[in-house]
Parts: C-alpha cells; sequence; structure tokens
C-alpha cells in the first residue's frame, strides 16, 4: 500500500497489516465472522436437504418468463406494484411491506437497520443459521438460549433473557432445523415483555403450518413478519421473501434496502405464482401428507423424530449420523446433517416432498437403517 494512503491510520493489528501492505482489511468483527458454505454440491438426485419445494414452481411462472422480452430486460426493476399486490394477498398495507431478495436480505437489512454496539440479538437455538451469521457482521452480541432436548420453543428461559439491551428477537415458526412451533399467545407475550425490541417472527414455512401472526402486523408495535416464495411456492432460485411491520420501522429498513434488490424477472413471476393458489395448495397438501406417512416409517423403523409444522423432519440417527447421510445419498435421496447445530448431535434433517418421492425415500430410509442395524450386530 502506497505510504500516503497509511498515515493516518492509528493502532490494532489490522492496520499493521494494511501499513505492511497486506491486503486491505475488512472490520475486525468481518474478520471475526465464520465463514458458511451451504453443502449444494452435486445435488442431481431427490432433494430432500434443503426445505425446498421438491418439485417444481406452479407452471404459470414458466409463462411468464417465456413472455418477457429483451427490451424489458433493459429496465430497472420496478417492485411497487407487484409489492402492492403481495401485500393485498398478505392483508397488510403496501407501506408494512417490502419485498426483498429472499427472506435473507430481509435478515440482513433489518439486522445492518437495528443492530448496533451494546445491542443484544436474543435467539432460541437451534435456529436458522443466518441470523447469527448475519447478527455477527454488525457490533451487537447474539445471545443464545438453548431449547431442551424435545427442542420445543424455550419460551420461558427467552423472556427471562429480555436484557433492556434486547434489540431484536428472531423466531422462526415453525423453526428449523427442529419443525417446532411457538403459540400466537407466546409470540405476543414475548412481543409485549420486550417493547425496546423487534419481534421478528420468521414464517418462511408458513404454508406447511397454517398459523400466522400477519394479522397482527401494525398492530402489535415492534412485531415484524418474514415469509419466503423459497418452500412452498417453490422460487427459491429466484430469490423472493417479504418483510411486514409497522409504517415506522419499515421506513428505516427502506433507508438501509437496495431499491433495485428484487429483479426484474422475480418480480414479473411473482403475480403467476401469487394468482396460481391451486397449485400451492396442491403442493401444500401433497407435502402434509407425505409428511404423515414418512413419519410413520420413521416409527416403524424405531427412528426417533420431533413433531413438526414444516416440509422437514428432523431425525435422531445417533452417532452413524455421517454413514446414514452417505447411505442416503447413495440411495439416491439427499438429506440433511445438523450435528453441528446446538444441542443436535446425530439429528438428521429430512424434508418432505411429494408422496410419490417420499415413496421412493422410505425405500431409501428402510435399506438404510437396515445397513446400518446389520453394522452394528456385526460390531
Ligand atoms: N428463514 C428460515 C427459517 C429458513 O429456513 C430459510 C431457508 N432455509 C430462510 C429464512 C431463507 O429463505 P430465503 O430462501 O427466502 O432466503
Amino acid at each position: 500500500m502506497p505510504k500516503q494512503f497509511a498515515c493516518g491510520l492509528q493502532g490494532g493489528g489490522i492496520v499493521a497489516d494494511v501499513v505492511a501492505g497486506l491486503s486491505p482489511a475488512p472490520r475486525a468483527r468481518v474478520q471475526a465472522m465464520k465463514e458458511y458454505h451451504p453443502p449444494l454440491g452435486s445435488r442431481a438426485a431427490l432433494r430432500l436437504d434443503f426445505n425446498e419445494n421438491t418439485l417444481a414452481c406452479s407452471p404459470k411462472v414458466k409463462e411468464a418468463l417465456e413472455q418477457i422480452t429483451t427490451g424489458a430486460l433493459t429496465l430497472y426493476p420496478e417492485r411497487e406494484p407487484v409489492e402492492a399486490l403481495v401485500a393485498k394477498t398478505v392483508g397488510v398495507e403496501p407501506t408494512q411491506l417490502a419485498l426483498t431478495n429472499g427472506v435473507d436480505e430481509a435478515i440482513h437489512v433489518l439486522f445492518e437497520t437495528f443492530l448496533e454496539a451494546g445491542d443484544e440479538l436474543l435467539l432460541p437455538v437451534p435456529t436458522y443459521t443466518m441470523y447469527e451469521v448475519y447478527a455477527s457482521a454488525t457490533d451487537a452480541t447474539a445471545v443464545k438460549v438453548l431449547a431442551g432436548d424435545d427442542l420445543e420453543f424455550p419460551f420461558e428461559q427467552l423472556v427471562a433473557a429480555i436484557t433492556p439491551k434486547t434489540k431484536i428477537i428472531a423466531v422462526a415458526n415453525p423453526n428449523s432445523p427442529s419443525g417446532t412451533v411457538a403459540t400466537r399467545a407466546q409470540l405476543l407475550e414475548l412481543a409485549q415483555r420486550a417493547p425496546q425490541a423487534i419481534l421478528l417472527v420468521d414464517e418462511a414455512y408458513y404454508h406447511f403450518f397454517g398459523e400466522t401472526v400477519m394479522d397482527l402486523v401494525g398492530k402489535v408495535p415492534n412485531l415484524m413478519v418474514a415469509r419466503t416464495f423459497s418452500k412452498a411456492y417453490g422460487l427459491a432460485g429466484l430469490r423472493l421473501g417479504l418483510l411486514a411491520g409497522p409504517v415506522e420501522l419499515m421506513r428505516w429498513v427502506r433507508r438501509v434496502l437496495s431499491p433495485y434488490s428484487v429483479n426484474s424477472l422475480a418480480l414479473a413471476c411473482l403475480p403467476p405464482a401469487l394468482a396460481d393458489t391451486e397449485y400451492l395448495d396442491w403442493y401444500v397438501s401433497e407435502v402434509r401428507q407425505a409428511r404423515a406417512e414418512f413419519e410413520a416409517a420413521l416409527d416403524e423403523e424405531g427412528v426417533r423424530r420431533w413433531p413438526t409444522q414444516a416440509n422437514f423432519i428432523l431425525t435422531e440417527i445417533g452417532a452413524q449420523h455421517k454413514e446414514f447421510v452417505e447411505r442416503m445419498r447413495a440411495a439416491g435421496v439427499l438429506v440433511r446433517d445438523r450435528s453441528a447445530d446446538p444441542g443436535c448431535d446425530g439429528r438428521v434433517r429430512i424434508t418432505v416432498g411429494t408422496r410419490e418421492q417420499m415413496r421412493l425415500a422410505r425405500v431409501a430410509l428402510k435399506t438404510t437403517m437396515a445397513a446400518l442395524r446389520g453394522k452394528q450386530e456385526n460390531a
């Protein structure tokens, strides 16, 4: 680095690096961040690993994509008309809702907008990994409350962990990787007990559960609700999410949110996806039936599982979890090892797809469990 750029910088290891001419240094908090690489490689198999829609989005979306002209792609995306449509669909005012580049962007921007040094992000764990990742890029502290062995929502412990510094409480409802849920009464009470904080209810898996607090947006002054189009709608590749909340809070979020982060292909696809409620209902009902059938299969195999309201089931495989995942992959089924999650050693998460897909998954489960039992007996 040329000397003249280094002058005026003071103290600290990073600055020393900069002065020494090494690469430009990021903020200290960024240097301390863990790298996060979702295991996305080689997924040409039955995808029961990322809780996506495992089949397809509505065919109406494909029609919309085919109608997009090359001229249309020259324009910057205009999100407001589609935002208004989405707001109407979920029952809030347009001023109370922003579309985002997946819920991940909603979480990222919300944290960037509100979390500063001295603030606490309160999290029940295990939960969705990205809350902690995005919090770690801010100067706030993540305060984690570990759920018990039943992985039920640790309501009492969360209430006890609220402090005057609590700035955001993030609750995935249903939660991932457990599939367990918080009740409306618990969420309301949490919001009331921490009026200085935002209660973010992440309803990524709402459609498979059926319960929501979206109707309370604007009525509870510190409640914000996120939803994604990556799951039931099957649009994970387009990156579409939403954040809803009181107008005053949304105004701050919009200052940080890029006006162009939702691209025009995604915006063109959303209205037909929303309109095709028949397709959405069909997919959700497939998953719900397949979930019950797969739960029965797990019970038959003697595999412990947690009650779930989402499109996935957390299972207890135990010490052979790695081999389970490998054998399932060899049988053509991708599942997700969650052993590294807090309190989840030996646990594997299995996404639920259509009934036909889950029939295949049941066969793979049977042969895999038989192989693992055989190995145990010979050990
Ligand atoms: N929230 C939860 C609870 C999730 O599980 C996920 C995705 N796995 C997301 C948010 C991110 O969704 P999106 O694809 O919209 O970024």
